[in-house]
């Protein structure tokens, strides 16, 4: 299913390495060629919740699947025993692919299993993945960086380890300095961030769309404000997980309504509601 061309070659996946590629915000036609040839070849697929089970079924009939992500009320693995989990099937002489979604470098921890396979002496390779802060909301409408709106562009998580918001983050210096900001898991403490931007000096009536399930068949796009979110609205949309949250004027640039992916639903939260 690769395409072929003169001076292409699609790299072997060799036994006793891993590939940490990313597989995309959801729709599958958004994975990479590279991940999808990693899927043909790979021995055993470990792969996080966010991995759209259409893609999974991508894999080598034979291939193992496991799943080491989180799921609601179950305990989730510890990033140590992933890590030791990919190390321990690659020794055994597997090609090991873990599998990411959106981008396994941007708010994936693939940064840290790199680092853990590099101490045990794996080798291993990174595919890139479209990142649902870029992706997910272009397929809502949204461009992360518009000439008329924004030269720069801060991408944020809502939480750190300890499941708070990040300490140490300069709010009254990203309020200044970022006219967009894209926020990942931020749907836990929302209304805090709204909070921390209007009280280091963002507008009131700046826009924010919260794109639930975004690129996916059922992706839910809500408009709102910072201060209505700071009041309280709109939180319920942006608990349906996951939610990528975009604030600044991109959000509401004329014209672009008329691109939104097929079968995306518009909630207006103020009154106008519309579904369609
Ligand atoms: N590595 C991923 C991000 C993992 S963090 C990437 O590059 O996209 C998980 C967060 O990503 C979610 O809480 C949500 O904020 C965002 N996210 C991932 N997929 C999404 C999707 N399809 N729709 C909306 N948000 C998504």
């Amino acid at each position: 299913m690769l395409p072929s061309a003169a001076g292409l070659e699609w790299p072997e996946f060799l036994p006793g390495w891993v590939w940490l590629a990313g597989a995309g915000p959801g729709d599958p036609g958004l994975v990479t060629l590279h991940t999808l040839s990693a899927l043909q070849q790979a021995d055993v697929v470990v792969h996080d919740a966010l991995v759209d089970p259409r893609i999974l079924n991508w894999a080598r009939g034979d291939a193992a699947i496991e799943f080491a992500g989180k799921r609601a009320g179950q305990p989730s693995l510890k990033q140590a025993e992933v890590s030791a989990l990919l190390v321990e099937r690659a020794r055994h002489g597997r090609r090991v692919l873990r599998l990411k979604g959106g981008d396994p470098f941007v708010f994936g921890r693939g940064g840290e299993e790199a680092q853990d396979l590099l101490a045990a002496g794996i080798p291993f390779r990174i595919i890139p993945g479209i990142t649902a802060g870029i992706g997910g909301l272009a397929y809502a409408g949204i461009p992360v960086t518009h000439r008329d709106t924004n030269h720069a562009v801060t991408f944020l998580t809502g939480h750190d380890r300890s499941g708070g918001i990040p300490s140490g983050i300069d709010w009254p210096a990203i309020a200044r300095s970022s006219p967009v900001i894209v926020l990942y898991m931020a749907s836990k403490h929302l209304r805090e961030i709204a909070g921390h931007l209007l009280a280091a000096g963002r507008s009131s009536d700046e826009p924010v769309a919260i794109v639930c399930r975004a690129t996916l068949p059922d992706q839910q796009i809500v408009e709102t404000t910072l201060s209505r979110i700071a009041a309280g609205d709109a939180l319920e949309a942006a608990a349906m997980a996951p939610a990528i949250i975009c604030i600044g004027n991109v959000v509401r640039l004329p014209a672009m309504a008329g691109w939104i992916a097929q079968g995306a639903a518009i909630c207006e939260i103020d009154g106008k509601r519309r579904t369609g």
